[in-house]
């Protein structure tokens, strides 16, 4: 079995994509694992994916399928990443967070908050005794510059391996957690950091990747042996096209860079699936630093899962399209 899942997830129509083009919609479900897409021309082709998740799937069931796993193979001692990927207003953030990660529904509560959740749920009711511990990492790409957003002043961390360590960045803060409700909290300061830059797209789309470091450590009574496990969650920068958004000067460099990380992170995962594990060598995880910090969280034994986030309006089949590529090319 592969252990890259791939999933294309769609929203609902918005109200302006409801006003603007009649409602009309650029796929047409089949299955749970497949759908027709409509492209521009009005030209038919079918998708296929491990899961799609239509406009009236429930955060749960995203959570369930994709994370929980997961969840359970990080406790397991595996590592693990869990990536949202999309234009801008697509669902990316929706889908990782929820409305918010604090004070939400249960039922539209996102990714992050519920794995939290069950990390805390697996931990506890395993049999074995043990101690444990979650430390939190939190740390913006944008521009190739690695932010910390626990710590506004840290802006260049680097990016180290060591053979004890794996990937791990030297100086980024690291905050221990005991419960869901104190990791909560303190990702939501992090959140409240993160850079948005502005497109025609979104007024507040985010320009950056976002990601969320889970390092978990248990230590087994019996024996004292100890056990790691990483999960890292990734809120991906908008995938749009540059002419879309009618960007310019310090915009077109940042579409540039998030273009550049992105396809170096889809050649990283294509050549996973590729069945190049273990060579190491020939996977290129250096070509930037979104697929650097994700190499031991991706390679070998983690596991990782792709959520592709679309529209469906026929308004913005194109970019559904390259989003709906971009996840047939990690399987
Ligand atoms: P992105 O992070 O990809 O830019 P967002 O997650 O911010 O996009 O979503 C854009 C808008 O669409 C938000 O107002 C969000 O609440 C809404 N939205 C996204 N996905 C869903 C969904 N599955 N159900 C309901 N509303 C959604
Ligand atoms: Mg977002």
């Amino acid at each position: 079995m592969s252990n890259v899942t791939v999933c294309a997830r769609f929203r609902p129509l918005n109200s302006k994509e409801k006003q603007n083009d009649n409602s009309s919609v650029c796929i047409r479900s089949r299955d749970t694992e497949t759908f027709i897409f409509k492209d521009e021309k009005d030209e038919e082709s079918v998708f296929s994916f491990d899961r799609v998740f239509y406009e009236q799937s429930e955060q749960a069931d995203v959570y369930q399928f994709l994370a929980l796993p997961m969840v359970r193979d990080v406790v397991d001692g595996y590592n693990g990443t869990i990536i949202t990927y999309g234009q801008t207003g697509a669902g990316k953030t929706y889908s990782m967070e929820g409305p918010g990660i604090l004070e939400c529904s249960e039922q539209k509560k996102g990714l992050l908050p519920r794995v939290v959740e069950g990390l805390f749920d697996s931990l506890n009711s395993s049999d074995e005794k043990k101690t444990y511990s979650i430390k939190l990492s939190m740390v913006e790409i944008y521009m190739e510059k690695v932010r910390d957003l626990f710590d506004l002043s840290k802006v260049n961390i680097q990016i180290k391996e060591s053979k004890s360590r794996g990937i791990f960045l030297p100086g980024v803060t690291e905050i221990n957690v005991l419960d869901p409700v104190e990791a909560l909290q303190n990702l939501s300061k992090g959140i409240a950091n993160r850079t948005v830059g502005e497109t025609q797209m979104n007024m507040a789309s985010s320009r950056s990747h976002c990601i969320y470091i889970l390092t978990i450590q248990q230590e087994f009574s019996r024996d004292k042996r100890t056990r790691f496990g990483k999960l890292i969650l990734v809120d991906l920068a908008g995938s749009e096209k540059v002419e879309k958004t009618g960007a310019e000067g310090r915009v077109l460099d940042e579409a540039k860079t998030i273009n550049k990380s992105l396809s170096a992170l889809g050649n990283v995962i294509n050549s996973l699936t590729c069945g190049l594990q273990g060579k190491t060598s020939h996977i290129p995880y250096r070509d930037s630093k979104l697929p650097r910090i994700l190499q031991d969280a991706l390679g070998g034994n983690a596991r990782t899962a792709l959520l592709c986030c679309c529209s469906p309006s026929a308004f913005n089949a194109s970019e559904t399209l390259s989003t709906l590529r971009f996840g047939a090319r990690a399987k």
